[in-house]
């Protein structure tokens, strides 16, 4: 597919004309980021429509007030308030969940097999929503698009999709993200989701040290499921010990939030 390649190439075009901007990680690591917020909104706003177009949605109510309801702690603590994060829960086997820019979570069945319990769903959750604070998304599909891996993956993908019907910018922006999405965090990138998502859970009044206990359940669940999670950066012993070595400095944002907990987000039966 020939005729995709103009419009990607106008994009990163647009993206260098309006400025690469090299800025500091939360964590003071040096970042490119060729995308303006807005244009990772867009992205992200229509690869979450893609994928809940192509992908079963969860009917169980249940299950799905639950995820919501830990999603909400999550983002009621960040620091910028806009309009409320879409929350979905994907009816798949596929031990993941995932957040893109915009304001989407996705959760798939699997991952609530894996992780036991509120705090440890908060962990994971935690986790998502700070790949999307720390503009992770924005720095793979800049690093795709300088490298010309986004244009490759853009040849394979549109290689059995009509896109004939659709509009054509919109779906080059999308897959933009889907291929951000596509490729796995770098361990930089883990270590720093993993660092700001245990804040945000104590924040939010979850249990930091459900964290250890959700990663053990990781490793035991075993490799070869979804991209994010089970990514093998960093190794699961090594993310553990991270955690543990943390554990002392959020405990205080955990005990500072526990008179705010309105709902303690049980599954039931
Ligand atoms: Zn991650």
């Amino acid at each position: 597919m020939n005729s995709m390649k103009p419009l990607l190439l106008s994009l990163l075009t647009t993206a260098l004309l309006s400025g690469c901007v090299t800025t500091e990680s939360p964590t003071g690591r040096g970042q490119t980021l060729l995308f303006s917020a807005e244009q990772m909104q867009q992205m992200g706003d229509s690869s979450f429509a893609e994928m809940k177009r192509q992908q079963k949605l969860s009917k169980d109510k249940r299950q799905t007030d639950y995820v919501n309801c830990v999603a909400r702690r999550i983002t009621s603590v960040l620091p910028n308030q806009g309009q409320p994060w879409e929350v979905v829960l994907f009816d798949s086997e596929q031990v993941n969940a995932f957040a893109l820019p915009g304001g989407h979570i996705g959760v798939y069945t699997g991952l609530l097999k894996v992780a036991e319990g509120p705090d440890q769903l908060a962990t994971v959750l935690g986790h998502e929503v700070a790949h999307v604070l720390a503009n992770h998304g924005n720095e793979q599909v800049s690093r795709a698009q300088l490298t010309g891996v986004g244009m490759q993956i853009a040849d394979a993908a549109l290689g059995g999709v009509g896109v004939a019907n659709k509009d054509l910018y919109m779906s080059a922006l999308g897959l933009g993200a889907q291929v951000g999405f596509i490729l796995p965090f770098g361990r930089a990138q883990e270590s720093e989701a993993d660092a700001i998502g245990l804040e945000l859970m104590a924040k939010a009044g979850f249990d930091p040290a459900a964290s250890i206990a959700l990663w053990q359940n990781m490793d035991k669940a075993g490799g070869g499921q979804g991209v994010e999670l089970l990514s093998t950066h960093p190794s699961h012993g090594h993310r553990i010990e991270e955690l543990q070595k943390r554990q002392a400095q959020v405990l205080p944002l955990y005990h500072a939030s526990q008179a705010g907990v309105k709902n303690r987000c049980q599954l039931g039966k």
